[in-house]
């Protein structure tokens, strides 16, 4: 029989190759940025459209490379960082595979221009599907510049695999975190589509992380240290009243490499226990050197997980490091944490004179007029004040008693003309509701029992009336005397550009929204502008972690994060008439039965069930 072995052709190859390097355009921006640290630059620039699906180019200003040099570092194995094996356990740079450009090329067209120092010309190189389209001397700058333009053109399994240019761009925008975090001594910039997301000058950790996490990061950082024959650790951890509940700001760097363990993870997170809310992560930022050689980072071709020599002994340094930390800083004790965050003051505010009460009034108020102008289009967000709860009803009331047909699913017992041991007239209430723990209202039914959770009854509420305001009615703004402003980071800021269509339609009134600055003249009614701060944030970090491919609309995204943030909380005590008021609102809701992210509302108990438990 004939032999059928045969080797792949190279370009063939590297497509195998390249399905293992390059994922999606972030794997392509950690390639090139990691490429430009490696060539010693000290400023790069990162270029991007569309999410990186038409184009990722980076230039820096490293030491570039010969015209040899350059159409060899297309070639799969060329690499200039390790000759021998032994090197493998001795790297001190990013790259070493020599893969990612000859990968890159396999499956974009590529343009290559490099210029080293001293040499008169550079040269600029032409590749598509790992095919040298020319090669050619051309005048440049010192350093190199890469752009990849369309990306996966030749493998369209991989390109319709992308996600939205949302989620493509949070992966682009993350690899970039981490980089720049490893390296506050360059200086870093990045746009997207024109517009310039980051601009990184050069700086200390602190700076840098402030720099692109917004300026309100720097008080929550807490400097941890420590230095043994071992490994030298340095950074900070965030102080646990800070924590948030998605697991966002998390980075380790070892030897200036950001790395994923989920060991070491735990180790700082063992170091916070007993600090942390329930469901909270502690942020930390911190920053490993060890010695190259105890430590393999050859197991992962893209390199984000190592093995360490000694795990047990990093584990216990690391513990001991960030819990000394904690407790040298004297981070405020766990009781502290239950504060009313409410009472806080945002920062912006803090000394400024005290606001004149603005009165708003309507100077087309017709009493004669039928109530919906007022209320229906409004949102119903609650005040924060002990004992002012009108703003939990706006928007309500007209619906509940305008629709009793809406009611249809659950018959409350006082339809029925039971006598009563009581007076009526001592109760207001015509549903007779009582508030279990703070937490629940028990109401009872003509069929039995119905108990509903008062958080998530709330939401369900919020949320139609937002949605309804956002898709239908624009709702209710509240002018504010002083314009609120509040700091939020490049990045954050351009989210809430995104989002700006919609969260005026809530009633946010944006007066400037530019950099890293925001600034309100409005704010939905019922909303105090203290808590604005808090609820943009929550909103943001919401936005930034969607779900992937998630197929809700934004509309539905903010009206699901604004209801969650306003809702009233368990623990809050209710009187009989907003328990009641509640209880109507949300059985004129759409669907009463579940709340915005789909959990029961309310269950009831049927009198045959409370019948069954007294019969045994
Ligand atoms: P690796 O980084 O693993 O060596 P790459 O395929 O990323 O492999 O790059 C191949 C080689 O091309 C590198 O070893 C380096 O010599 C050269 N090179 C790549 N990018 C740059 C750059 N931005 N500046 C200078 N040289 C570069
Ligand atoms: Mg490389």
């Amino acid at each position: 029989m004939a032999d059928i072995i045969q080797l792949l052709p190279d370009h063939v190859a590297n497509q195998i190759a390249a399905g293992e390097v390059v994922q999606r355009p972030a794997s392509v921006v950690k390639e090139l940025l990691e490429n430009a640290i490696d060539a010693e630059a000290s400023e790069i620039s990162l270029i991007i459209k569309a999410a990186g699906k038409t184009l990722i180019q980076v230039t820096d200003n490293g030491k570039g490379m010969s015209p040899t040099d350059a159409r060899l570092s297309f070639e799969r194995h060329a690499t200039s960082k390790i000759r021998t094996a032994d090197d493998l356990f001795n790297i001190h740079t990013k790259g070493f595979r020599g893969e990612a450009l000859a990968s890159i090329a396999a499956i974009a067209h590529v343009e290559l221009r490099s210029k080293q120092e001293g040499e008169d010309v550079g040269t600029e190189i032409k590749i598509e599907g790992s095919e040298v389209l020319s090669q050619e001397a051309a005048v440049l700058q010192k350093g190199t510049s890469v752009a990849v333009k369309n990306l996966f053109y030749n493998v369209p399994a991989r390109r319709n695999f992308l996600k939205s240019d949302n989620v493509e761009l949070r992966h682009i925008i993350d690899e970039f975190h981490r980089v720049a975090l490893a390296h506050p001594g360059i200086m870093f910039s990045m746009f997207h589509n024109g517009n310039e997301l980051f601009k990184l000058h050069d700086s200390n950790i602190r700076q840098r992380i402030v720099n692109i996490f917004g300026p309100k990061t720097n008080e929550k950082l807490v400097p941890v240290e420590e230095e043994t024959e071992f490994v030298k650790i340095y950074g900070f951890v965030g102080k646990p009243e800070f924590a948030k509940k998605t697991r966002g700001e998390q980075f380790f760097f070892v030897n200036n490499r950001f790395i994923k363990s989920s060991y070491l993870n735990h180790s700082v997170n063992s170091a916070f226990e007993g600090l942390l809310r329930d469901g909270a992560h502690a942020s930390y930022f911190l920053y490993l050197d060890v010695d190259p050689k105890t430590i393999d980072i050859n197991i992962h071709p893209t390199k984000t997980e190592i093995k360490f020599e000694d795990e047990h002994t990093l584990y216990a340094i690391l513990r001991a490091a960030t819990r000394h930390s904690l407790g040298q800083f004297s981070i405020a004790p766990v009781l502290d944490f239950e504060r009313d965050a409410n009472l806080d003051t945002p920062y912006a505010y803090k000394n400024k004179p005290a606001d004149v009460p603005n009165v708003d009034y309507n100077e087309g108020f017709n009493p004669f007029q039928e109530e919906r102008t007022r209320v229906k289009g409004a949102p119903a967000f609650r005040k924060e004040k002990a004992g002012s709860w009108e703003g939990l009803y706006v928007g309500l009331e007209s619906k509940g008693n305008n629709s009793p047909s809406e009611f249809s699913q659950v018959q409350f017992e006082s339809d029925d003309e039971v006598p009563s041991f009581f007076d009526e007239k001592d109760t207001k209430s015509a549903l007779r509701t009582f508030q279990l723990n703070n937490k629940y209202i028990v109401n009872g039914i003509k069929a039995g029992m119905l108990v509903i959770d008062q958080n998530r009854a709330h939401q369900r509420i919020l949320y139609e009336g937002l949605l309804q305001s956002i898709t239908i009615e624009e709702g209710v703004s509240q002018q504010l005397l002083f314009p609120l402003k509040l700091k939020f980071s490049t990045l954050e800021v351009a989210i809430l550009q995104g989002l700006k269509g919609h969260l005026q339609k809530v009633g946010f009134m944006f007066s400037n929204l530019d950099h890293d600055e925001v600034e309100l003249n409005g704010v939905p009614v019922g909303l105090e502008a203290t808590q604005v701060s808090v609820v943009l944030e929550k909103l943001i970090n919401d936005v930034e972690n969607q779900v992937p491919d998630s197929h809700f609309s934004q509309s539905d995204l903010i009206a699901k994060s604004l209801a969650n943030s306003l809702a009233i909380r368990a623990g809050v005590k209710l009187s009989s008439e907003e328990q009641e008021h509640l209880v109507n609102s949300l059985f004129a809701c759409k669907e009463p039965s579940i709340s915005p992210s789909n959990k029961p509302t309310f269950i009831t108990m049927s009198s045959d069930d409370l019948d069954k438990k007294f019969t045994i």
